[in-house]
């Protein structure tokens, strides 16, 4: 391809919402171009490195005896009445309506329309597995749509089905996606880790995600090199505690602390360490209001308590209703004397603790002495607290490491979560009904190319891992007026074409510095560069993106070079 010809165009100037440099890189090598929040047109610079993503995915999904289709965005509203999700899905759901004033949505995901469809084709056991899968449009209307790619509102994703007479079967193809996407982001030289997600509101046993580790991610990770251990600390599990001292005060006494509400202002009030106080995080949900207790030195795990408790989110109690149940303002609550309605769920860290501190359920007041067993009883343990960096891991001695992660995949075993609603069922051996097996598995392209940026750059900008790379070779003619440069320039490009390289062939009438700025910024992982004063002495210089390092060979060596440096790119 030629520059000339070619619809790119770098820029120097970053939008203020782009806060991350894969972002910031995007619109700058012109890959992208906002159209309104979280919605972008893929530019061809963009749009080649999707479609090497995408060719990589396909490739790999073959491979898994995965089948493609592809399925509307526009989705009717009855599919999801049917599903249950119509009414529970919320603000994400881009809903429509027709000029019939029918409703629809654009499609988040598609289970209803797949599970739709294979309800009414497949019947019998004998036609399964079924295991489907397209690339697509997803809208979401995210609350906070931001990084570019990583977090659109409009955004491509792979979506997977699967389809299952057994458990077993369930278990082997989710096993083969999970083989099939560990090839994917190797292919595409990622640094990511596969880990344990939480299954969510949407139920299902078991759920994996992948994730890229970059420090602007938005997922937090755990893992314990020791036994491979990792998981999304929504869902990771630690192991046991070393359980705070008990208080030195024995009797329950009441004391003044005016002001006090924070964990630390209470402990230094009181003379103890904040593991000594218990925090009780009062929310409202569909069943009434929950006390969660915690050890004060440590955050709950809201994802954990949500699954716990059910519902859709976990709203914090409002002040009326924290003085409704507790008799005091917000910041003095603690489990003793609390409303009979609460139900309270402690932490199992706390199972270890004898006598501590906490709210008094009274203004400006707390307890101390407080006496397992004998003051109150916890009751519910339950795992809640939130993993942090150096936590014990969940088996073993070893420890947990905390970093950051961008995720690029999910799958997830949704047994008969939506087979069972939409009456998605087979017919076994023996002539009896049953919903079926489902998987499903999501794989955001425009965030794992973004990701990939994160990982590769530098000051000047992208270096493309070849694989994702949107041209492999750029050729870069320094004044192509020269006709003998041009010729140059033109021979090596036609050459490099010819062995199916995708070559980027720099024809523009542009000062080399503008040139050389340019290929830094668009990370091609080779460069060629053909110029009149080299050219004289008859060598042309050659680089690869990643060190820059130069090398000068003679013009009848400059493709086969070409092809030695992208071979190690
Ligand atoms: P997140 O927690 O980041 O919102 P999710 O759990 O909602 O993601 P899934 O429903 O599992 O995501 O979607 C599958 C994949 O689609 C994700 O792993 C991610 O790669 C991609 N994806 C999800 N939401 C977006 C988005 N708003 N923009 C770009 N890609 C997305
Ligand atoms: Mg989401």
């Amino acid at each position: 391809m030629r520059w000339s010809q070619f619809y790119l165009f770098t820029t120097r100037e970053v939008p203020n919402d782009a806060e991350v440099v894969s972002h910031q890189l995007m619109i700058r090598a012109g890959m992208i171009k906002k159209v309104a929040a979280g919605i972008y047109t893929y530019l061809p610079f963009g749009w080649r490195s999707l479609n090497k993503l995408m060719a990589i995915v396909r490739r790999e999904l073959a491979g898994a005896q995965a089948v493609e289709l592809s399925m509307p965005c526009i989705q009717p509203a009855e599919l999801w009445v049917d599903s249950g999700r119509w009414k529970k899905y919320g603000k994400e759901l881009l809903r429509i309506k027709d000029r019939h004033e029918r409703e629809f949505c654009f499609g988040p995901t598609h289970e209803e329309v797949i599970t739709d469809l294979v309800r009414k084709d497949v019947s019998s056991y004998r036609q399964l597995p079924k295991n489907l899968y397209q690339i697509g449009t997803k809208f979401r209307d995210e609350i906070r749509p931001r990084f570019g790619l990583m977090r659109g509102r409009e955004f491509l994703m792979k979506d997977g089905y699967s389809f299952h007479a057994s458990r077993t079967s369930l278990d082997a193809t989710y096993d083969d996606y999970a083989a099939a996407y560990r090839r994917i982001f190797e292919a595409c030289q990622l640094d990511y880790i596969m880990v344990d997600a939480d299954t969510g509101s949407i139920g299902g046993s078991d759920s994996h995600e992948f994730m890229v580790v970059a420090a602007t991610g938005e997922s937090a990770v755990v893992r314990d090199r020791a036994t491979g251990y990792a998981a999304n600390v929504e869902k990771a599990v630690i192991g046991a505690l070393t359980p705070p001292a008990p208080t030195p005060q024995t009797e329950l006494t009441e004391i003044a602390t005016p002001g006090k509400t924070t964990v630390e202002e209470v402990a230094a009030f009181l003379g103890l360490t904040p593991d000594q106080i218990v925090k009780t995080l009062l929310f409202e949900t569909e069943k009434g209001v929950v006390a969660a207790l915690v050890r004060g030195d440590r955050e709950l795990n809201e994802v954990k308590l949500l699954n716990l408790v059910g519902g859709l989110q976990l709203d914090l109690a409002r002040d009326e209703v924290v003085r409704e149940v507790t008799g005091a303002p917000p910041g003095f609550a603690g489990p003793v004397g609390l409303a009979k309605s609460v139900r309270i769920v402690a932490d199992v860290s706390l199972a270890g603790v004898t006598r501590f501190a906490c709210g008094a359920n009274k203004a400006d007041a707390h307890f101390v002495g407080v006496t397992v067993g004998r003051d109150l009883e916890l009751g519910e343990l339950h795992d809640l607290t939130l993993a942090v960096e150096g936590d014990p891991a969940p088996t073993g001695d070893g420890r947990l490491e905390l970093f950051r992660g961008i995720e690029v995949g999910h799958i997830f075993k949704l047994g008969t979560v939506y087979s069972g609603p939409m009456g998605c069922t087979y017919t076994d051996d023996a002539g009896a009904d049953h919903p079926m097996e489902m998987g499903c598995y999501g794989l955001g392209i425009g965030r794992t190319v973004a990701a990939a940026i994160e990982q590769n750059h530098d000051a000047n900008g992208i270096i493309w891992p070849r694989p994702l790379a949107p041209f492999e070779v750029l050729l870069v003619a320094l004044n192509p007026q020269d006709e003998t440069v041009r010729t140059e320039a033109e021979r090596i490009y036609g050459e490099l074409c010819a062995r199916g390289i995708d070559v980027l062939y720099d024809d523009r009438d542009e000062r080399p510095g503008v040139k050389f700025n340019d290929a830094d910024l668009i990370g091609v992982p080779v460069r060629v560069v053909v110029g009149a004063r080299s050219l004289a002495e008859g060598k042309i210089e050659l680089s690869q993106r990643r060190d820059r390092e130069k090398v000068l060979v003679t013009p009848g060596e400059a493709v086969g070079k070409a092809l030695e440096l992208l071979a190690s790119a």
